[in-house]
């Protein structure tokens, strides 16, 4: 069993963060933010997939002025993330952004810095201190070093300076995230931050890269964090459409018997026993079962040799023959079917069994 880090709790939106709360997935658009339209498609997406938290990015004033229509139009709480411009953390606040990202030592200055925590208290706003290796003060990188596996220092210290700058001004709806693309940095710096602050983290590797390289980075580093009870709410960085970013985190997370959404699928690899297309079925199974969200079990599997026997405590599966597929309920043959209906007759089945879920 997993015993969380007991942190404090924070609201982004109506969403609790920290302090025991579910660990919350998140994304962000990869649009530019003042194509309206197009960023609510996407945050729609996102929104189907199960993302809880979307981060948009706000480059100038009519990004910031963006964030009024787009949060007026979507029903997760939005996040601007902001770099060195605190008119644009202000005006974005103004605009309706429920959280934001900023790295408080690059605003400006204290009276800056002061302006953007007035607005976040007046609009009850967190602020996540985000910092990343590759943005750490001169001085603390001359001091303790480029952030490494065994030396992290300098990124944590970045994150505790910046959120010194907040509690300050007597601001204390902060989370905190330190980023680096080094999965082992990322483990240690965590694990050191977790010792040293009880306000929720934001985690995750940060330019992981594109989808294997990325998810396999991801969870390995997030999973032994996670494993380790800590963090609270993460995004998985990928190099793609972050629809998928989303998919991976609640992999990731139901893989950790942490949180569940959607089926869970499994499939064999098949093997010299498969007589059927295997791959073609699963892919559109796959596709299928992403656009449920009841936590059902599904199975693929390439031959009634092993496969109903290893899927047995599967909801629905189906079991290729030789020109023929086996469907099976809770691992016992459940219908015989011709290859060529297989797909057809599960995916029916499939819906059948949402529906009577929904009405459950
Ligand atoms: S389920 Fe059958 S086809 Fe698939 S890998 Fe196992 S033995 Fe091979």
């Amino acid at each position: 069993m997993i015993l969380r880090k007991q942190t404090r709790l924070i609201h982004v939106g109506g969403l609790p963060v920290g302090g025991g709360s579910p660990i919350s997935v998140q994304s962000m658009t990869n649009t530019d933010t003042r194509d309206v339209a197009t960023t609510l498609t996407q945050i729609e997406r996102l929104q189907d997939a199960g993302c809880e938290i979307i981060r948009v990015a706000v480059l100038d004033q009519e990004a910031a002025a963006a964030i009024r229509e787009i949060r007026e139009n979507i029903l997760i709480p939005l996040i601007a993330d902001i770099h060195f411009d605190y008119r644009l953390a202000v005006a974005a606040m103004e605009n309706g952004a429920q959280g934001i990202r900023i790295n408080p030592g690059n605003l400006g200055g204290p009276e800056k810095l002061a302006r953007v925590v007035d607005a976040a208290k007046l609009h009850k706003v967190p602020i996540r201190v985000g910092v990343n290796s590759g943005s750490i003060e001169k001085d603390l990188l001359k001091k303790y070093g480029y952030p490494s596996e065994d030396n992290p220092t300098a990124l944590i210290e970045s994150a505790l300076r910046n959120v010194r700058l907040l509690e300050d001004q007597g601001f204390e709806e902060i989370k905190i995230s330190i980023k680096s693309s080094d999965t082992l940095t990322t483990i240690s710096g965590y694990q050191q931050l977790s010792k040293l602050t009880d306000y929720p983290l934001h985690f995750g590797v940060t330019e992981a890269g594109g989808l294997i390289a990325g998810t396999v980075k991801s969870s390995v580093a997030l999973g032994i964090l996670l494993h380790q009870g800590i963090g609270d709410t993460f995004r998985i960085s990928l190099t793609r459409d972050p629809v998928e970013e989303i998919r991976v985190g609640f992999e990731l997370l139901r893989s950790l018997k942490i949180r569940e959404r959607g089926p869970e699928l499994i499939s064999c690899p098949t093997c010299g026993r498969t007589q059927i297309d295997l791959f073609s079925i699963a892919e559109e199974v796959e596709r299928y079962v992403q656009t449920m969200a009841k936590p059902i079990k599904v199975a693929v599997m390439g031959c009634v040799v092993n496969g109903p026997g290893e899927a047995k405590e599967a909801d629905i599966g189906l079991a290729g023959g030789n020109g023929v597929g086996i469907i099976f309920k809770k691992g016992k043959l459940y219908k015989k079917v011709k290859e060529d209906d297989l797909l057809d007759t599960f995916l029916r089945e499939l819906k059948k069994i949402e529906e009577a879920t929904d009405k459950a």
